[in-house]
């Protein structure tokens, strides 16, 4: 791997320097391994950094942190560090461990452990590989289980058979990459694959722990190759027994790809789009409300997510309804899209097939959406109103007037608090 830094950008060469420079002075081994080593071989971006020391990877982080002054989330129960940087880059250190499966689809144990070991313990052999920075290693592919020989030939190769028995979540890791990558998962693999789902070893894992792989698959470009896939090999009964993918969902699901690329192409400037939560609403658009309580709760989504997706799924009908009416007003599409969140109005954009619902909702994007007045309290006092409850009326009249377009300036607003309200 010589001159394995040269198409990075700055920030990642110094880091990776640094990294040396503290092995050298700990008198340390240290690698850089997993997806990050994948990745420079593929001259693929990546911006996660991963690093494993044989010896005290705390130690070795702290020192890091310390040099950058970033802060460090220590995971005690693995010997891991994560540092984030404000770039975005992200560094994980970790001691190199052998890990052991006390049973089927648990947390493995773990004890402290050589490079070897700790490639052994990985997903894949292209997630296996690491360079060496310090020592007589630096600077050397260390690669243990031919990861770049399939990463020539495009597979995705587990390292030993019982690999998705001992973690069945490298399932959906194994699909997430052959998809990404236009690999395939290799014959012996697939096997083990599927065997490892007829023994509906993702039913029998921490959900929790599924969901942690499943949002990645949400997330990537291809996701709905990536949906297909996961439908061919295992199916969503590890989401919820009724979970199917029908041809209505297939349609919905193109239809919200389309809606999520308009969105951050007509307005790249507003907030960020949890894109994966609109994949995973048009995933379970199928499912009764009941069932799809019982799957936010399981997975243990964050407060925010559970509430948007079940807001869709309780309101979605209910506005299409309202909105299929003929000449609904500019404060009707208000009333009932503000209180909604962004991912939830843009997959009733993609399931609705009316071409008056998509105007009053890109309408609502483009024009309402955020609006607000310019009087305030003070000003009602000025005009000699007396502070009350029906403050909150006067502003709701001012809000509806200049959605419908009535008025718009600060003056108009005045003037039509002088019309509506009898002192
Ligand atoms: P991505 O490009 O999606 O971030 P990654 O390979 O960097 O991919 P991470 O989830 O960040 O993925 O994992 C980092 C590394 O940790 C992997 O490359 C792999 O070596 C190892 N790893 C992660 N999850 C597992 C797992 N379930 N079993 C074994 N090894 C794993």
């Amino acid at each position: 791997m010589k001159n394995y830094l040269n198409g990075l950008n700055r920030e990642l060469k110094q880091l990776i320097l640094l990294a040396q420079s503290i092995a050298l002075e700990q008198g340390i081994s240290a690698y850089l391994v997993g997806g990050f080593v994948r990745d420079l071989i593929l001259k693929a971006k990546n911006l996660d950094l991963d690093i494993v020391v044989e010896g005290n990877g705390i130690k070795f982080a702290e020192e890091f942190s310390c040099r950058l002054g970033a802060k460090l989330i220590r995971h005690k129960r693995f010997a891991t560090a994560t540092l984030i940087l404000r770039s975005g880059i992200k560094l994980d250190i970790a001691s190199a461990r052998k890990e052991f499966y006390p049973k089927p689809a648990a947390l493995p144990q773990v004890i402290p452990g050589n490079l070897r070991d700790d490639s052994y313990r990985r997903d894949f052999s292209i997630n296996a590989m690491a360079i060496g920075l310090s020592g007589k290693d630096a600077g050397r592919l260390i690669d243990y289980f031919h990861g770049q020989e399939d990463l020539r030939s495009k597979k995705i190769r587990i390292l030993h058979s019982l690999s998705f028995i001992d973690d069945p979540t490298r399932i959906l890791r194994a699909i997430r990459f052959e998809q990404r990558y236009n690999f395939k998962i290799e014959p012996d693999t697939l096997k083990n694959l599927k065997k490892a789902a007829r023994l509906k070893m993702l039913e029998k894992t921490e959900p929790q722990r599924l969901r942690d792989e499943l949002i990645p698959v949400l997330k990537e470009k291809t996701v709905l190759k990536q949906i297909k896939r996961l439908r061919e090999l295992v199916g969503f009964a590890f989401i919820n027994k009724r979970l199917l993918l029908s041809p209505k969902n297939r349609v919905l699901f193109k239809a919200a790809e389309s809606q999520i690329n308009w969105f951050k192409k007509t307005y790249p400037k507003r907030r960020g789009l949890d894109s994966w939560l609109i994949y995973f609403m048009a995933l379970l658009d199928s499912l009764a409300t009941r069932d799809i309580k019982s799957v936010c709760r399981r997975f243990a989504f964050r407060k925010g997510e559970a509430k948007r997706i079940l807001n869709y799924k309780q309101s979605n009908r209910v506005i299409m309804g309202e909105l299929h009416r003929s000449q609904v007003k500019p404060a009707k599409i208000f009333s009932l899209l503000e209180p909604l969140s962004y991912e939830a109005i843009l997959l009733i954009k993609a399931k609705s097939k009316d071409k008056k619902i998509n105007k009053y909702i890109a309408d609502f994007f483009k024009i309402y959406n955020g609006m607000c007045i310019s009087v305030s309290g003070d000003d009602l006092r000025k005009l000699g109103i007396l502070p009350g409850p029906y403050y909150q009326g006067i502003f709701a009249k001012i809000l509806q007037a200049k959605l419908n377009g009535k008025i718009s300036t600060k003056e108009q607003e005045l003037a039509f608090i002088k019309k509506i309200y009898r002192y």
